[in-house]
């Protein structure tokens, strides 16, 4: 024969690159039609070499061979009528095991095949790689590397599509994958019926012709019917058969069953082929050897346990300075105000009010962003996935899910996070039941605006051992969010629980970079709360513990008394309008007369009258009775007031409560050493106020947060549910820990 033409068909899903392809190898000489019967067009190209011309046909692109659509049933009825020599089916290499979906069914046809691993720019440029040697072994047929766009491997793609034409002369021995022990022996049987009835035999192998009737090709058991009704019918009683008993057992039809054991063969492949870095292989393999350590049954929350209280300790030891020194700045600032401004309503306003409340927030960023800092080093490194994977076993008791532990960690579970985006996180649960129990717990957590008030009392009762307080506040939270999570979820929030999958990324160096962004993102949205919502509230705050003024014939006997003093007193060598902030500046150099102190005790006195007249010492007052029994002074009743709307402010409250009520010999001492000293304030009621603030209602913005996510209802539930549970803990607390302590 001096000519031989060889049809090869060019496979492949939409947008691998085929097109290009067809272009690449056929130039200029392309022929469009249309393909018999459908509106599908179709292009085919001539290639002239030597004595050998090659037909070539770009088939339309599609995904499988099922014929529903249009461009599929053209692509299969080239391959099952036209019989081509060879096909080349064009893969989109990065997605290697999507696109050898349709290979397999071409396989299945008992079609020759030439794979074409197209994109490796593509490939490469991600970093993988494709071992096409074990490839070309395991699927049981060659494979080429190309670069279409480039013309890159044409010649050896078109070399191996001649070499398996003209040796396999237009068909091989077809694909046998396992469908399974539901699907193989029927299949098997039906194999044994088609081959006997000859059925379709000019279409296909008789497997193949099975694997249509399980899959209900329609076309397949129309040509079956008119060929041989008896056998068909047959066919499909046991198909009807074998469906019934699927849906039964597995409810699926023998169709998915048939695409799920296709995938699976696939990722088999694809796992053993597809190469990632050796770097990356690499630090998987040292990732599986410390988590042999780090997830190990005990040593695992050992380590955590451990890493937890170091994150504690370095925060606390690293941060002491930068906040003595801020502290210092915002004393500084008030006296200033003070130093420049008359008394009057401005400069309390000022002083009190702004600078005060806004200080004591902001007195605390140093600590925020160094536990940030170590909080964003846990997280990038991957160890906060291992901490969730570990506590998923003690979350299922507790009715909760392993991920749960995220909106933990996010809403303060190592302390210094926000219940906010905790709130937001619990998206990722998706079991409703879970996410509601999670999202009502969550804000039990130590968020960064609570960290604070549990600082100042610590150093207030338990000076030089901050650390310890914390830890012990971070477990309290955790075991009141797992009892509360657990009571809800046998109560209210009744239901199944889901299966826990999660992946454990491989442990990466955080960078110094990515660390710096986390840290200061976070502590600017800390920032910018205090700078607004928190001035805000302080502003009104100030102004509820200001008015109504006292009345003057209340305030005259306080005046009268001072003056009564001031006339014995020398007379002063400046100011004498303000002998109170003077004596303030030179406290240090001279100490104080008698009657200086005398005068500051009555300033107190008055203030504190001043406060007690306040709409906000009214309020305090009308709780007193009922806060008693958990050790709450009337100023611990305004501050927790405040911390409905945030809880930065029960910090500030408490602070401008104590300056403007009880003007001590030194305005600079920190908040911690007035409240020490308050004899209406015990280390009893210190404790049961940390186990009320753990507890009780979530912040105004958690709230919102709340009920975008489940509902007013339960964001409503959280705000009555969780302050009547903190009042019952915290009157325990205080009657236990008084006859204790
Ligand atoms: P078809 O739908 O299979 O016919 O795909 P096309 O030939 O139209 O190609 C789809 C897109 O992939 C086009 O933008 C091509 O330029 C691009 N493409 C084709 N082959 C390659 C390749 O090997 N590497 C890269 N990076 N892009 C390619
Ligand atoms: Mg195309």
């Amino acid at each position: 024969m001096a000519e031989t033409t060889l049809t090869i068909g060019l496979a492949g899903n939409p947008n691998c690159g085929k097109t290009t392809m067809f272009n690449a190898l056929t130039g200029a000489h392309q022929h469009v039609g249309n393909w018999p019967g459908v509106t599908v067009e179709k292009k085919s190209g001539k290639i002239i070499q030597g004595d050998l011309t090659l037909d070539v046909v770009d088939l339309p692109g599609t995904y499988s061979l099922t014929a529903y659509s249009e461009e599929e049933k053209a692509a299969r009825n080239f391959l099952t009528d036209d019989n081509p020599h060879v096909v080349i089916n064009v893969l989109n290499a990065d997605c290697l095991e999507r696109n050898l979906y349709l290979a397999i069914q071409i396989m299945e046809l008992g079609v020759p095949i030439v794979l074409a691993l197209n994109m490796m720019d593509e490939v490469r440029k991600a970093g993988k790689d494709i071992d096409v040697p074990l490839l070309t072994r395991l699927m049981g047929c060659p494979a080429v590397e190309t670069v279409a766009r480039q013309g890159k491997g044409k010649r050896e793609l078109l070399d191996e599509a001649i070499r398996v034409a003209t040796t396999r002369n237009g068909s091989v021995e077809p694909l046998r994958i396992s469908y399974g022990p539901d699907l193989d022996p029927v299949l098997a049987e039906m194999e044994g019926i088609i081959t006997e009835a000859k059925l379709l035999a000019e279409k296909g192998p008789a497997r193949w012709v099975g694997i249509k009737y399980l899959e209900g090709d329609s076309s397949v058991i129309r040509h079956g019917k008119e060929q041989n009704e008896t056998v068909s019918n047959r066919l499909e009683a046991m198909v009807a058969k074998v469906a019934q008993h699927l849906k039964a057992t597995l409810s699926a039809s023998p169709e998915s069953i048939i695409a799920d054991y296709r995938y699976g063969y696939l990722a088999g492949i694809a796992k053993q082929v597809v190469r990632y870095p050796s770097i990356n292989a690499e630090r998987i393999r040292l990732s599986d050897r410390i988590d042999r350590v780090l997830t190990h049954q005990f040593a695992g929350p050992i380590v955590m346990g451990l890493i937890i209280y170091l994150l504690y300790t370095i925060t606390f030891a690293l941060g002491k300075f930068p906040m003595d020194g801020l502290e210092a700045v915002f004393d500084w600032l008030g006296d200033a105000v003070k130093n420049t401004m008359a008394d009057g309503l401005l400069r309390s306003l000022i002083v009190d009010g702004a600078i005060a409340g806004v200080g004591g927030v902001m007195g605390f960023v140093p600590l925020i962003m160094i536990m940030f800092f170590l909080l964003s080093a846990l997280e990038d490194s991957g160890y906060v996935a291992r901490m969730a994977y570990m506590l998923d076993r003690v979350f299922r008791i507790f009715g909760l899910h392993g991920t749960s532990v995220l909106p933990f960690i996010i809403s303060g579970g190592i302390a210094g996070g926000c219940a906010v985006p905790g709130v937001m996180a619990t998206r990722t649960l998706r079991s409703p039941k879970e996410k509601l129990a999670t999202l009502l717990v969550a804000p039990f957590m130590t968020c960064g605006a609570k960290v604070p008030v549990f600082l100042m009392l610590a150093a207030a009762f338990f000076p030089g051992a901050e650390a310890r307080v914390m830890t012990a506040v971070t477990l309290a939270a955790w075991t009141a969010a797992m009892l509360v999570a657990k009571l809800l979820r046998s109560t209210v929030v009744k239901g199944e629980s889901t299966p826990f999958v999660m992946e454990l990324p491989p442990y990466r160096m955080p960078t110094l970079r990515g660390l710096c962004i986390h840290t200061w993102e976070r502590s600017w949205q800390y920032m910018r709360k205090a700078g607004t919502v928190i001035l805000g509230i302080s502003i009104l705050l100030w102004a509820a513990m200001t008015f109504p003024s006292l009345p003057a014939d209340q305030a005259k006997p306080f005046e009268d008394r001072i003056a009564a003093i001031e006339a014995q007193m020398p007379p002063k060598v400046d100011e004498s309008t303000a002998p109170a902030q003077t004596e303030e500046k030179d406290k240090a150099e001279t100490p104080e007369s008698p009657q200086e102190q005398a005068v500051k005790a009555i300033e107190a006195e008055k203030a504190e009258a001043e406060l007690l007249n306040s709409y906000a010492g009214r309020a305090g007052v009308a709780m007193q009775s009922v806060m008693a029994p958990a050790g709450f002074n009337w100023r611990v009743n305004i501050s927790l007031l405040g911390g409905f709307a945030a809880k930065e402010v029960i910090v500030s409250t408490l602070g401008t409560a104590y300056s403007l009520g009880k003007i001590e010999a030194e305005e600079s001492a920190p908040l911690s050493e007035k409240i020490a000293k308050d004899d209406s304030f015990s280390m009893a009621a210190a404790i049961a106020l940390i186990a009320f603030v753990i507890l009780y209602a979530p912040c105004f913005v958690t709230i919102v947060a709340m009920s975008r996510e489940v509902g007013w209802k339960w964001a409503a539930f959280a705000m009555g549910f969780n302050t009547a549970l903190a009042y019952v803990v915290a009157v325990i607390v205080f009657q236990v820990s008084r006859l204790l302590v």
